[in-house]
Order: C-alpha cells, then structure tokens, then sequence
C-alpha cells in the first residue's frame, strides 16, 4: 500500500505538525506512512495535546509528536482485530504484545514503554493492539478524550479508592490530568478541593469543572483549611497531579490516618520521605496511577453511556491548521485541554 485514494484521487502526502524547536511548530507536508504487518493506518478526525509532549515540543524531534487521538481505520495490513471503515480511538502504550503484562490486558506495566506517536497529522500507523474501538456513535471528541490519558489516567487513579459518598478528596495540581481527576471524583460523589497556584487553572477547575473549592496554596493554609472541613482529620484521599516533590510530601502530610494518596505526577528527580512519619504510623496507602489499559476505557465508555461529560475538561477546540499557535498557548499556560479537529 503506497497510495490513499481520495475523493477519486490519489494522495501521497498529508499534511503533519512538525515539532522545529525552540518553542516552534509548523504545518508541513510529509509522505503518508505505510502500515507494516500487524498495523493500521488510521484516518484521524481528532487530535489532543498533552502535557507530555512539553520536551519534544521545546527540544524539537524529528517524528510527527501525539498520540491522544482517534479516528478511522483507513487501511490494514495482516490485522485480525481492525478493518477499514472501524472507528478506533489509539490507546498510546503499545507494550511488546507477550510478556505477562500484555497478555494480561495491562500493557502499560510492560517493560517495553514505547508507545504511538503521529497523531497530529491527517493519517498515523499504529500497532492493531493499539486501536480501542469506540461504541456506535460515540462522537470523535468524546472518543479521544476516553481513549487519551485525560481521563484514562483519573480513571485508573479514582479507581483505586474507596467510594466517594461522604468523602473528602483534595487534587493537588490543575491541568489536564489534575482536571479530569477533579471531574471524575464529583461524578463519584467525592467533596473536591483543589489546590492549584495558576489563577487561570484556579478559576477553570472551580467555575467549569465544579471542584466544591480551589485553593492558592500562596494564599491558603491547606492544612488548616482541611482539618476545619473535617474536624482536625484530614482529607480521606490525596491524588497528586502536579509531580512537584513538594506538593508529594504535602499529600502524605495532609492525608487522614488510614487515607490513600495516588501519585499521577511524574517525578523523576526524587522525593525525601520518612517512612514512620508519613506512611507506617499513618497507616497510610500509597500507590501510582500509570496511563490506563482496555478494561479503564470500556468502564469510561460505560459511565459516559450513564451521563458522565469529559467534554467540560475541554478547554478549545481548533482545527489541525491552526495547531502551532495552539501549542504556543497551551505550553505558555493560556490555555487548558485542546482538542485539534480535523474537519
Ligand atoms: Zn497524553
Ligand atoms: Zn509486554
């Protein structure tokens, strides 16, 4: 396969948002890949930008960067799960598809951590095992936010605490991981305060999202602020967005005795912690929340069937023409969760 026929005519290129460093991206066009064994060339409608892709976006790199989005099977080659016409949102771990963890249903505790890319461009190849193919109508905005690590990721951090009725949740950090947590944890029932020192992440989180308070940690004693809500105890559940050593250490100091506290930031620096003090005579649960797999996604496709909204974590909406002055704004911090649409 070397050639799309579209419209009647035949395509060989398309156009794709090249990272050039230094701050920049632009629009230019490049072949459409080719699918190998085993592989999918999808069509894509949509596009998101996530926060991940900061060092790719400053550094520059010379693959197509993205690997939020969805759309539809164009081509296959020697695929068993997917055929042309399927609309698929790209789960981006891959894993190396045998190890225990793979076989499993949970690729991203697979050693292998390399995962898709290419999505901001019109086609992209992904592995089959990648594709998650979205319930009938599901719209692609919809698609691309379940399928990405939005929501993927607050799912699999919500779901690793006690239910909320009742409860007390603080979410430490206010972009798009910190938003989707926030949305997630109102869904279930959690009282929500988030604690967040950029205004304009401060007033999105509050006034679109519906955390019950947002706190500048600047301007806020949060520890006093928490044991007032309840009663000198502290929030039963602390899910850390931020990735910030001091904001980890903060949600092992606030948590209840008995209190659970997700790590979702990433933190590869290093984080000083006693032991005795913050986790054993707390009694206190420690765990992470790393991307998300299948069985994340169908339970999202399921809530969002019960009248759960992701699309309220959606800052803008701009087509894929107009992606380099959405990166300028999202990585300048002007901007929450942008959707880059094809049509
Ligand atoms: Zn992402
Ligand atoms: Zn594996």
């Amino acid at each position: 396969m070397d050639f799309i026929v579209c419209f009647g005519a035949i395509r060989h290129c398309m156009k794709a948002l090249k990272f050039l460093g230094g701050g920049k991206s632009a629009i230019e066009d490049v072949p459409i890949p080719q699918p190998g064994p085993g592989e999918a060339l999808i069509k894509i409608a949509v596009s998101a930008i996530c926060g991940s892709e900061r060092r790719d976006y400053l550094n520059g790199c010379d693959f197509i960067s993205g690997h939020e989005f969805a759309g539809e099977v164009a081509e296959i080659n020697n695929c068993r799960n997917v055929k042309p016409g399927d609309r698929v949102s790209i789960n981006v771990i891959k894993g190396c598809g045998e190890c225990l963890y793979c076989q499993t249903g949970s690729p991203q505790l697979c050693h292998d951590s390399a995962g898709c890319a290419g999505g901001h461009a019109e086609y992209a190849v992904v592995a089959e095992r990648c594709c998650l193919p979205l319930p009938k109508n599901m719209p692609w905005d919809i698609g691309v936010l379940l399928g990405g690590d939005t929501f993927g990721v607050a799912h699999r951090a919500v779901s690793k605490l006690p239910s909320g009725t009742g409860k007390i949740a603080v979410v430490s950090g206010a972009g798009p991981i910190g938003i989707g947590v926030s949305l997630m944890l109102k869904y279930c029932g959690y009282y929500v305060l988030a604690v967040e020192s950029i205004d304009r992440r401060r007033n999105f989180i509050l006034n679109e999202i519906g955390v019950n308070e947002a706190c500048d940690p600047a301007k806020t004693d949060i520890k006093k602020r928490l044991f007032d809500l309840y009663g000198q105890i502290g929030p039963d559940v602390v899910i850390e967005c931020s990735g910030n050593a001091e904001a980890q250490k903060n949600a092992l100091s606030w948590v209840k005795a008995g209190g659970t506290v997700v790590f979702c930031g990433e933190n590869t620096k290093g984080l000083t912690i006693i032991p005795s003090v913050d986790i054993i005579h707390k009694e206190v649960t420690l765990t992470g929340a790393f991307y998300f797999n299948k069985n994340d996604f169908y339970n999202l496709c399921r809530l969002y069937s019960l009248g759960f909204d992701p699309l309220k974590a959606v800052g803008q909406k701009v087509p894929l023409d107009e992606s380099p002055q959405a990166f300028e704004s999202f990585f300048g911090g002007q901007a929450g969760k942008i959707l880059l649409t094809r049509i």
